[in-house]
């Protein structure tokens, strides 16, 4: 899913829309709205993710069973470790397989209830994402991405360590990586350059949230351990209760980040929508205002970003 977009789309970046299962009818009704709206803009992939703890198992299979049957576009089903045996593993494997799902983003997960908890791997279950890499490799001719950390994970002691098992899940068979949520752009690059200079090659697809709300932004900058830049902090704080005010910093900040990125080289970009059809959706034409001399990457970076589909 790290290649350039479908023919036809005419867009001049890949870029890529991620969706989370809902848990109620309502919910349900705006995240096929939003999917329904990212259709006709012909994204590389849209993504699925899988709930905290496995909670969401059979709503992740089931709403990107109804992408590869019912849209045109190309869903990458997340998949982590917590809470299942092998076994288990294996078998939801299989359903994604059968739901037509090629592409799995692989992914380690955190324990259920805290992030920051002790994890606690399934007794018969696996420790690492580097494990399940290699599982889902032997289990089918899938496309696999991974994570990736601008500001290192969390309970990465230091940056050596966490390239180095960031590494592993590269030789284990990952295809691509999609980055952590980050507000600033110098992280993604130095991230890369480190990844880079351990040897490894594989395309980091930048993920990007607009912080359209200083409340949302600083919740989402704790779950995700990334730090919220204090300029942008201070921008949302004096938006205050306007919220359209708040909305237009978190779109611009996050467009001209986005314009940044792929001048910079990055291979697309992700967009997380929360299954709403607005900001993420407003980031990506913002960013596809910016002209194509901005965005179309250099060339030897474009060589090494593309990988064929499966
Ligand atoms: P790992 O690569 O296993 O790394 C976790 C920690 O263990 C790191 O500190 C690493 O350095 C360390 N480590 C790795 N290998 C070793 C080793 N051999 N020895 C010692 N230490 C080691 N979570 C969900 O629950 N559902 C989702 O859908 C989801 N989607 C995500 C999408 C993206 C793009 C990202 C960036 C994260 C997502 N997450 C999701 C969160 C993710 O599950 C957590 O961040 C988790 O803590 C780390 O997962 P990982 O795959 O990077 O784990």
């Amino acid at each position: 899913p790290a290649g350039p977009p479908p023919p036809g789309s005419g867009a001049p970046y890949a870029f890529s829309f991620e969706f989370f299962p809902a848990r109620t009818e309502a919910g349900e009704r705006a995240l096929w709205q939003a999917i329904r709206r990212a259709e006709p803009l012909s994204p590389a992939f849209v993504s699925v993710t899988y709930g905290a703890g496995g909670s969401s198992k059979a709503r992740t299979v089931e709403v990107a069973r109804r992408i590869a049957a019912e849209t045109t576009l190309r869903p990458v089903a997340h998949l982590t470790a917590v809470g299942h045996s092998v076994a288990e593993l294996r078998g939801i494997v299989g359903r994604y397989a059968d739901a037509g799902v090629r592409d799995v983003l692989v992914l380690r997960g955190d324990p259920p209830g805290n992030p920051r908890g002790e994890w606690t791997p399934h007794p018969q279950g696996l420790r690492h994402a580097y494990e399940l890499v290699e599982l889902v490799r032997s289990l089918g001719n899938f496309t696999i991405g991974v994570a990736a950390f601008p500001e290192r994970h969390p309970r990465s002691p230091d940056w050596d360590s966490d390239i180095r098992h960031f590494v592993a899940k590269c030789r284990a068979g990952a295809d691509y990586a999609i980055t952590q949520m980050f507000f600033d752009v110098e992280d993604y690059l130095r991230l890369r350059d480190r990844v880079t200079a351990a040897g490894c090659d594989i395309p980091l697809i930048p993920e990007i949230m607009p912080a359209t709300g200083i409340r949302q932004a600083a919740r989402f900058a704790e779950l995700s351990g990334a730090v919220f830049p204090a300029g942008l902090a201070r921008r949302l704080e004096a938006a205050g209760d306007d919220r359209d005010a708040s909305y237009r910093i978190g779109v611009e900040h996050a467009t001209a980040m986005g314009r940044r990125l792929l001048a910079e080289g990055a291979p697309g970009l992700h967009h997380i929508t929360l299954n709403r059809s607005g900001a993420a959706f407003d980031v990506h034409h913002g960013v596809l205002g910016a002209g194509e001399e901005t965005l179309v990457p250099p060339p030897a970076r474009a060589a090494r970003a593309v990988p064929g589909p499966p």
